[in-house]
């Protein structure tokens, strides 16, 4: 009887299942209505979401609450509940650039459906999207701008400034570009916050190389005469800052490039970077007084801005924008190909799902499009120092493909320096981003390998340490910081992840000893304290680094230590369209091509063979300035 009866519930409930089963199958969520909520994670914890429902149909989705990066993931939170609502589907496009928010919102609106009781497969049906004939427009500008990163943006800021009107064009759904996700190192001479720092006096030996060298070219002579001075003036002075000038930051930059770069651009761009700080700071962008030395920079110059990555000059170039008169930004819209007439640029050809357009421009047009390290087909055509590539992660987002070099290409522009590609050490071993860097200071960091062993002076030049880096098992090594820099918990990297959010996640290990950390590493203990031991005599100037580190600072002895595991990861594209300092786009033969501007990562020429570590956002500030600039008084 007992059996029956067990048989019978058994019965029941298989009843109930497929009823309710069919009558789901048939209506994703019957007539019920209400509002339910859903979580998901994302980049940076809870995207918390409701969905309203009603009559089973879906007519609200909203992020209630969450921590995501503002600006990243801004076409994100604005987009994917716009068209869950409008396709009645969970199956909706991810956007580019916002990838894991996109994914946590689509969890959590799913969480919440299956709050409703809704049969969720049934909202996962594919989204049908009618194919729109497309409309032919055509606009007018002084000046078309290609891309709205780091140098489209400050290009179209100075366009503004000189009076011009401008359009931007930008293929993917938010702006930033590669810009926005770095991690806002920016590098200047800046007396004002340099003389708040002291500097160890053995640091300055480091100068000697570069006055010492003997010059390339005119230039070269001069910058080394000058620098010269300049050291003499600041010894005679009895000085304890740190040393700086524009001068003595174009000179670390064309040697740390090879001497490859042009040392014409690499001086303009030192001048420019100090005067930059200053027009940052007057479009309102906040710049921290402390200045650091990012990983590569060679020299503590480093600014960092006071919100996160580069969210702070990206928000107020777009405020600065928005509030302008006849000043236009098509989002989600491709340049294709130059409108070239009688050898002369005057305008785009551009298209978006439901636009063709043709974008005239009565003055000039900038490509500021970025770099080509998305581009794999680019990068096997182009490298030829590093050989096998392929498969490895980029830091860059994916719009990155090169598009402005290939335009410019088929307008007759010279392209300089393509076989200059930049790996970095500190790749997320997952990604290949950023995400997960625990680096925040050269001076104070430790690079490990998996046998608990320095492998590397931690302040050398980036392709220098990546070399070094495909050098040790399994291509990988552990980045070391203490509490000298990780001050706390709640302290921050350069990509707005807490250290301790990034222990949570298991992307960073923490110990209150040298041998602990070692243990969680998974690295021989013995061979760690070793090093350590060794570094801090070096640092105490009891012996010369084995390694030769030259800027050290803090002993490594401030608990707790952390570890983070990194990878080699494909940068920045050296190279690119030749421009002069006027970010006029060169042919073959040296000549301008009228019409046609370039800044940032697009153009080639300025990094040499390898780009200091907090150089490449001066680049789009500089030049995307004076391209904006040029373009407007047709220069
Ligand atoms: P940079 O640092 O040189 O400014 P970024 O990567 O920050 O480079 O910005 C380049 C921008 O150009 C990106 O937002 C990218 O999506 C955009 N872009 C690239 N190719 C095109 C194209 N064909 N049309 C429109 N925008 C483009």
């Amino acid at each position: 009887m007992k059996e029956m009866k067990k048989f019978l519930a058994f019965l029941f409930m298989t009843t109930i299942f497929i009823i309710a089963g069919c009558s789901a199958k048939q209506n994703g969520a019957g007539n019920v209505s209400g509002v339910f909520n859903g979580t998901g994670q994302g980049i940076h914890g809870d995207v918390k979401v409701a969905v309203t429902l009603t009559n089973g149909k879906i007519t609200d989705v909203s992020v209630v609450s969450h921590n995501e990066t503002p600006n990243i993931s801004d076409a994100a939170i604005q987009n994917i509940p716009k068209n869950i609502v409008k396709y009645q589907s969970l199956a909706v496009d991810t956007v580019s650039g916002a990838t894991v928010t996109s994914n946590a919102i689509l969890n959590a609106a799913e969480a919440a459906l299956a709050e409703s009781g809704a049969n969720v497969a049934f909202f996962k049906n594919a989204v049908k999207k009618a194919a729109a004939k497309k409309k032919a427009v055509t606009k007018k500008a002084d000046v078309v701008i290609v891309g709205a990163g780091g140098a489209g943006l400050a290009a179209a800021v100075s366009a503004k400034q000189a009076g011009a009107s401008v359009i931007i064009v930008e293929k993917m759904p938010s702006v930033g570009g590669s810009t926005i996700i770095s991690g806002g190192q920016y590098n200047a001479f800046d007396p004002g916050r340099q003389h708040k720092i002291q500097i160890r006096k053995g640091n300055l030996d480091a100068i000697n190389r570069y006055i010492n060298a003997e010059p390339a070219n005119d230039l070269h002579k001069e910058l080394i005469e000058k620098v010269k001075a300049q050291l003499k003036e600041y010894n005679d002075s009895k000085a304890t800052y740190t040393f700086d000038s524009a001068e003595f930051h174009a000179l670390q930059t064309f040697e740390g490039g090879d001497r490859v770069g042009n040392l014409e651009l690499v001086y303009q761009l030192t001048q420019g970077a100090q005067e930059s700080v200053g027009w940052l700071e007057s479009i309102g962008v906040g710049v921290q007084e402390f200045v650091g030395m990012v990983t590569g920079s060679m020299w503590p110059r480093t600014h960092q801005f006071e919100k996160p990555l580069m969210t702070g000059p990206i928000e107020a170039y777009m405020a600065y924008l928005n509030g302008a008169k006849d000043c236009e930004i098509l989002l989600s819209t491709k340049a294709d190909e130059l409108i070239i007439k009688d050898g002369k640029v005057t305008g785009i050809k551009a298209s978006s799902v439901s636009e063709d357009y043709t974008l005239l421009a009565e003055k000039g047009v900038v490509l500021a499009t970025g770099g080509f390290a998305r581009n794999p087909e680019l990068i096997a055509k182009y490298d030829i120092h590093w050989g096998g590539l392929d498969g490895l992660g980029s830091t860059n987002h994916m719009g990155a493909t090169g598009d402005g070099i290939i335009m410019a290409q088929a307008a007759g522009a010279n392209l300089v320096g393509m076989e200059w590609i930049q790996l970095l050490p500190v790749g997320n071993p997952e990604t290949g981003g950023m995400s997960g860097n625990i680096s925040i200071n050269a001076a104070n960091q430790l690079f490990i390998n998996l046998e608990g062993k320095r492998f590397v002076a931690e302040d050398e030049r980036r392709d220098n340490l990546t070399r070094a880096l495909l050098a040790q098992p399994e291509r990988k090594m552990f980045i070391l910081h203490d509490a000298h820099e990780y001050t706390s918990g709640d302290v921050k990297n350069d990509f707005n992840e807490t250290i301790d959010e990034l222990v949570a996640k298991g992307l960073v290990v923490k110990a209150d000893t040298i041998r602990g950390l070692a243990e969680k590493m998974g690295v021989n203990p013995d061979n760690l304290v070793k090093s350590i031991e060794e570094y801090n005599e070096a640092v105490d100037g009891k012996i010369k680094d084995p390694l030769n580190k030259k800027v050290m600072d803090k002993r490594f002895d401030k608990a707790p230590f952390y570890a983070g595991i990194r990878v080699p990861t494909i940068h920045h594209t050296m190279g690119g369209v030749a421009i002069d300092k006027d970010a006029r786009v060169l042919d073959a033969s040296g000549k301008a091509i009228p019409g046609l501007y370039a800044a940032g990562e697009v153009t080639g020429g300025i990094h040499g063979s390898n780009r200091l570590g907090g150089n490449a956002l001066p680049d789009t500030v500089v030049f995307g300035k004076i391209a904006g600039a040029s373009a407007a008084s047709a220069k």
